[in-house]
């Protein structure tokens, strides 16, 4: 495909702008000024438009179709919170606008958004408070376990490992690692796809400083001992992390605060709709018991006894600041608009949808692809394409092959502990004929698997690129060389 250069016309122009009339006097000291002429491209404003405009068309996403990405929650981010988010009086607020007397009403409505939507988060988790700065999951898991690590220094607690099941999310022992812990993994029971609970006791020692739990764990199976663990954790006088990036599975039927979590985070861009982006801009608000509140970053919204609102530092024991400013203020009010639209009602409904969509897709596909956990599943589940294998087809094929078809891939050869995995995460929004759709596909693949295994492996054939070297791509960022 043409890159932007490739079109450029030498002399064309986009914007022909009228002779200057005045004398023209440089104010950038000749030493400064470039001396060769800028390697832009030449072009119309058509082409530019036209170039843009089509590569907008190339990428794929949420808005242009099924999106079942194990995992990340693609669901659908409904307009009517761009709209609210792109409100004059929200979106153009500068950060340092005074809190109170001049101006100071101009942010008090931002103020109040995160006061309440802080005790909405309180309310749909059973946790006593939450911090709303940290930007992404991996981000608040990282100040969970810099919460952690200050609640033990604080009590003298010499402690020095994060103990983490082996279905856990891969950020868990990162956020760990970087906090200063020591990790050590604990296995899974093989038969029900939970942390296996007696491991986890003969493995615990005082060294323990936390348990990291995802749960939905990433086999999207739900973890029924979390109180269990949550027990044999506190007699070590360890606290226990619970890694919510996918609340939108259990809103409204369990709260972790209710089965004795100490920490958790919550991935507002899954459990609520709220855009992705690439890296950001997400949010993963923190919450935590009464027993961590002092130790919550800075700055924290308080409510005054006058009902106006304040952002307050003085919090002695504070690990201080994770973030600038006040969070990624736009995706909380995304979220906070989008809790209110939906009310406890539709929120519980939203995690009921998720979880019947998952698993109607998961009992359409399970005589055709392995599932080697077979359980009711949550919001997701995980296929092995171990099956496809013995004809030459590999999980990346059947990924890629669904791109010809016009869907996005599942997420692949994750978790770690299901070999060829496929991680299908359908999530709540989509129509039956939607799912009916993917599930035709993926058994046709299946089909096909057997009669033709070579058209799978030659797709994707649809796209401007088919198969590049994955790891040119990321490496040696060259176009021409990644093709080859
Ligand atoms: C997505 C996810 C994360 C990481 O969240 P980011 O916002 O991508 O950093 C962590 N844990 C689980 C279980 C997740 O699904």
């Amino acid at each position: 495909m043409a890159v932007i250069f490739d079109k450029s016309v030498p002399g064309r122009k986009g914007v022909a702008l009228p002779t200057c009339d005045v004398p023209c006097e440089p104010h950038i000291p000749d030493a400064y000024q470039r001396k060769t002429k800028l390697p832009l491209a030449e072009l119309s404003e058509l082409d530019v438009v036209r170039h843009f405009t089509g590569l907008s068309r190339l990428n794929f996403g949420v808005d242009t179709g099924f999106y079942p990405l194990g995992s990340c929650t693609m669901k659908y981010n409904p307009k009517i919170t761009e709209v609210i988010a792109g409100l004059d009086g929200f979106a153009n607020l500068h950060p340092f606008l005074p809190q109170l007397r001049h101006g100071g009403m101009l942010v008090q409505g931002a103020l109040q958004v995160m006061h309440e939507f802080e005790r909405v988060l309180c309310e749909v988790s059973g946790m006593s408070a939450f911090t709303l700065h940290p930007m992404a999951g991996a981000h608040g898991e990282l100040a969970g376990m810099m919460l952690i690590a200050a609640y033990h220094r604080d009590k003298g607690n010499d402690k020095n490992e994060v103990l983490i099941p082996d279905e856990a999310h891969g950020t868990n022992p990162s956020s760990a690692a970087i906090a200063g812990y020591k990790t050590r993994s604990v296995p899974t029971n093989s038969e029900t796809g939970m942390l296996d609970v007696e491991a986890l006791a003969g493995m615990i020692t005082d060294e323990t400083a936390a348990i990291m739990l995802t749960n939905p764990n990433t086999l999207g199976i739900f973890n029924s001992d979390v109180a269990k663990v949550a027990e044999i954790a506190h007699q070590h006088d360890a606290l226990v992390y619970y890694d919510g990036a996918n609340l939108n599975a259990v809103l409204g039927k369990f709260r972790p605060g209710d089965a004795g979590i100490d920490v958790m985070h919550i991935n507002l861009h899954k459990t609520f709709a709220t855009p992705h982006g690439g890296g950001g801009p997400g949010s993963g608000p923190v919450g935590v018991q009464k027993h961590l509140e002092p130790y919550l970053p800075i700055s924290r919204v308080e409510k005054r006894k006058d009902s106006t609102y304040s952002l307050e530092y003085n919090y002695p024991k504070t690990i201080g600041y994770i973030a600038p400013f006040y969070g990624n203020f736009l995706i909380l009010l995304r979220a906070y608009a989008y809790t209110m639209l939906l009310g406890g009602k539709g929120l519980t409904e939203v995690s009921e949808n998720a979880v019947l969509n998952a698993n109607y897709v998961m009992h359409r596909l399970k005589d055709v692809y392995d599932l080697p956990y077979d359980q009711p599943c949550m919001h997701e589940f995980v296929l092995s394409a171990r099956r496809q294998t013995a004809n030459g087809v590999h999980a990346l094929d059947v990924a890629k092959a669904l791109i010809d078809r016009g869907f996005h891939p599942p997420t692949v050869y994750f978790p770690l502990i299901v070999k060829e995995a496929m991680m299908i995460e359908p999530t709540e929004c989509e129509s039956r004929e939607t799912l009916d759709a993917f599930a035709d596909a993926m058994r046709e693949i299946a089909a096909l698997a057997e009669t033709a295994p070579e058209s799978l492996q030659a797709a994707p054939v649809s796209t401007s690129v088919s198969r590049p070297d994955e790891l040119k791509a990321a490496k040696a960022m060259d176009f021409a060389a990644a093709q080859d």
